[in-house]
């Protein structure tokens, strides 16, 4: 397994590699390896001959009080997952590398950034876009991976890749969740032990959405105040956003008719998470019954 640091080696690498006929994935992430990174290391192996998986805790798009600094960084343990999993090289480059002194090019995210973890997060998604363009011009993959978990990023990016024309395929991950049903997170090791089972509530609110859509109720208002009276018994749990949104223009919706997303963000003490439902389900969710 190979690991590179700086753009220029990154581009090189790839371009060796492209002129040699390979074709490459790559899962982008910020470290603090989890099984739902193995899940898109998994689908990138299936879908090209080298696995280019990059570690990069991205400033731009941190907020200025969110948790960029805290953010759990520890290269020796991903270094080991990557190798168990099968990744060919890891690039690994340090902020000043990817953004040097006097940048100044973003990407827009426009109105499909705006809403849901756009509207709470200001400039996060800007910040996403913009990293995920240069890491596809760096690593020139065919394939790059992304989860459901992150339902928003993955619209985001699918809408990137068609209007600034990458050729790339996008492939979605689902959600990976530990065994009593809370979607895997690398923000899960911020957690005490009473916050974790507190935590549980977001995939419980998705469940009581799950149950009602199932014995026929479509008015998002009605789902969405049931969620919410789900979460009362949780003190630690206060609430961010609970959306049910067109899959496609992530705008909201009165009732469900085409495909929908059930988002939530909740913070849990000072952690805030997220989780979401695609209904008609299609599979990514993962919810247990
Ligand atoms: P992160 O390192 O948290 O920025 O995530 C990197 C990629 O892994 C993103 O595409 C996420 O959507 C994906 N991911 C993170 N957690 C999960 C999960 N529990 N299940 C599936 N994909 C995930």
């Amino acid at each position: 397994m190979k690991i590179i640091t700086t753009p220029s080696d990154m581009q090189k690498t790839a371009l060796a590699l492209q002129q040699a006929g390979k074709l490459i994935g790559l899962v982008p992430t910020m470290g603090a390896l989890h099984e739902g990174h193995l899940e898109l290391i998994k689908l990138a192996r299936a879908q090209s001959d080298v696995v280019v998986l990059s570690i990069f805790v991205n400033p731009t798009q941190f907020g200025p009080n969110e948790d960029f600094k805290e953010y759990p960084r520890d290269f020796e343990r991903d270094r080991a997952f990557c190798a168990t999993a099968g990744v060919d090289i890891i690039f690994r480059p340090e902020p000043e590398v990817m953004y040097e002194t006097g940048y100044s090019i973003y990407v827009e995210p426009g109105a499909l950034g705006q809403v849901l973890c756009g509207a709470s997060r200001p400039g996060h998604f800007r910040g996403v876009l913009t990293v995920v363009a240069k890491l596809f011009n760096l690593a020139l993959p065919e394939v790059a991976v992304f989860g459901q978990k992150d339902a928003q990023q993955l619209r985001l990016i699918e809408q990137m890749v068609r209007d600034l024309n990458f050729a790339i395929a996008i492939a979605r991950a689902p959600i990976i969740r530990e065994r009593d049903g809370l979607a895997k997170s690398s923000r899960n090791a911020y957690l005490s032990a009473a916050e974790r089972r507190a935590a549980l509530c977001l995939m419980q609110a998705l469940r009581t959405a799950r149950r009602l859509y199932r014995e026929g109720e479509r008015n998002a208002a009605r789902i969405i105040g049931a969620m919410k009276a789900g979460l009362e018994p949780f003190p630690a749990a206060c609430l961010d956003y609970i959306e049910i949104v067109d899959w496609n223009t992530l705008q909201r919706v009165e009732r469900l008719a085409a495909p929908v997303l059930v988002a939530l963000a909740v913070y849990i003490g000072k952690t805030r998470l997220i989780d979401n439902l695609i209904l008609p389900e299609d599979g990514s969710s993962n919810l247990p019954d």
